[in-house]
């Protein structure tokens, strides 16, 4: 066997960093493929596999993502757990089905669908090409599902990513470039098409960013990121965060609206960005409605209760509330353990006004605030000013064509669902194929391949138009 140069100087430094006692850097570049130790050799890396990948035809893409999907499929449980242990937010259960989700329903090429203009003067021909190697920033509240759902996306497209991952969600994450990695291999494909680093930092994010290398950039995560990406003077897709609210009036089927919220909104313990994040019930339902989320399993907390929950969950600085970051994606129980309460209930509701920091603060918890209002036009006023202008998700469970229509045209969010839970909104149990990068602010909408492409016109003029 030989060993070039590179090779004897990375066991040279895994050696060193192991007498040293910090093995870990190397251990996890050595471990997963296209994971490098640093922004430089990722990127290197990358625009050498995308220069490979060039010449790769559609069908041996497709070939890469069928290969992707049943790798997902297998060690869906393992990334659960993963993503689970490493960053102690969201349910294993919950986490199987969102990676079975991304496996079986994110799109593939057959996204790509070219358009044709033929006349008098010939044919014009607009394919969506790809943009080449695309810079992706993904949350730690689904690291492997983005990054699997982005690579499949993004590789349909016939692009390369580089990913910089959340720093606490990095094992996950690149746990899952390996798995992208070893997939594609075993379809033939290049080496490094997916990288990423094995210890991201916003100094690593930042060489990404401003890599030329890098054509377009993807971001998927709260405010801060995508205010960064914008500002990048690249390409830049951004999937922010939302407060998703969602509204019950008095022609519901109640029974069925508090069982549908209760799933939506204890799914993997609230951490979906599309999740039901506050309840606003129309007073002559809404004591059915709480009795009826009970009944689903949710445990009503009430007065001091909820006072300690609040200073349990928020953080309080100069009367404005923040989420606790020790908490985000808790299990309803620990905090109900917390007040004193033993139950294995998967949502804490509980009834605020609509000011309440609950209903206000993206909270990313299994915790429910319901609101009583008056009418649907104050249920929808006060459901438009929880989203925050996000233009996120929102959800309604009402009978009444006039209400679901006044309130789909007040919110103007990516994602609408009537009468089911949110997840219905990213095709579980919904039409349509799913997405884990929601582009709000920047318009995409529910991403896939096609979000993913330049289109490139080809005119012919004065032939190939034959009728
Ligand atoms: P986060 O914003 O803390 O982190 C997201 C990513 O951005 C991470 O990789 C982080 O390291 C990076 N980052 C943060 N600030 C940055 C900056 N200024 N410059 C460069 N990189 C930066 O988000 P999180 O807590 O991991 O995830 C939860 C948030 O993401 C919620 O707000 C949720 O609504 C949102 N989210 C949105 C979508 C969507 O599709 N729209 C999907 C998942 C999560």
């Amino acid at each position: 066997m030989k060993i070039d140069e590179k090779q004897i100087g990375e066991i040279v430094k895994s050696v060193l960093a192991n007498v040293q006692g910090q093995s870990s850097i190397t251990e996890s570049a050595r471990t997963y493929q296209g994971v490098f130790e640093t922004m430089s050799e990722a990127l290197a890396a990358v625009e050498k596999a995308y220069k490979e990948f060039r010449s790769y035809t559609v069908e041996q893409r497709e070939k890469m993502i069928a290969k992707i999907r049943k790798f997902t499929l297998a060690e869906a449980e393992e990334m659960a757990k993963l993503g689970v242990s490493e960053t102690g937010m969201g349910r294993v259960s919950d986490k199987i089905i969102k990676h079975q989700l991304v496996a079986n329903k994110t799109p593939g090429t057959e996204d790509l669908s070219p358009s044709v203009m033929t006349g008098d003067n010939g044919l014009t021909l607009v394919e969506m090409a790809p943009y080449g190697v695309i810079g992706s920033i993904t949350p730690s509240t689904n690291p492997s599902e983005t990054v699997i759902c982005n690579s499949i996306g993004m590789i349909a497209g016939g692009n390369a990513v580089v990913f910089n991952p959340h720093p606490n969600a990095c094992k996950t994450a690149n746990y899952a470039i390996d798995l992208v990695n070893r997939a594609i291999l075993e379809a033939g494909g290049p080496e490094n098409l997916v990288v990423s680093v094995s210890h991201p930092t916003m100094e690593s994010s930042n060489e990404m960013m401003k890599s030329p290398i890098v054509k377009m950039l993807v971001a998927t995560g709260g405010p801060g990121v995508v205010r960064a990406l914008l500002s990048s003077g690249k390409k830049a897709i951004g999937a922010g965060a939302g407060n998703p609210p969602v509204i019950v009036d008095e022609t519901a089927n109640i029974k069925k609206a508090a069982k549908d919220i209760v799933a939506g909104a204890s799914f993997d313990n609230n951490l979906p960005c599309i999740a039901e994040k506050e309840c606003f019930a129309v007073d002559s339902i809404a004591s059915e409605l709480i009795a009826g989320m009970q009944e689903a399993g949710a445990y009503l907390i009430k007065g001091k209760q909820i006072d300690d929950l609040v200073k349990l969950a928020l953080v309080e600085k100069d009367g404005k509330y923040s989420i606790n970051k020790d908490w985000v994606g808790k299990d309803a129980g620990k905090f109900l353990e917390k007040l004193g309460i033993q139950s294995d209930a998967r949502l804490i509701i509980c009834e605020t006004n609509a000011l309440h920091p609950f209903v206000q603060v993206e909270m990313m918890m299994p915790i429910l605030a319901v609101v009583r209002v008056n009418d649907i036009d104050d249920a929808i006023e006060k459901a438009v000013a929880a989203e925050h202008g996000n233009r996120h998700s929102a959800h309604i469970h009402s009978k009444n064509v006039d209400n679901l229509t006044k309130f789909a045209r007040a919110v103007e969010t990516t994602i609408f669902v009537k009468n089911a839970p949110s997840y219905a909104g990213i095709g579980a149990g919904g039409e349509g194929y799913t997405t884990f990068t929601i582009a709000g602010p920047t318009g995409e909408g529910l991403t896939a391949a096609h979000s993913f492409t330049r289109q490139r016109r080809c005119v012919m003029v004065d032939g190939l138009h034959i009728v």
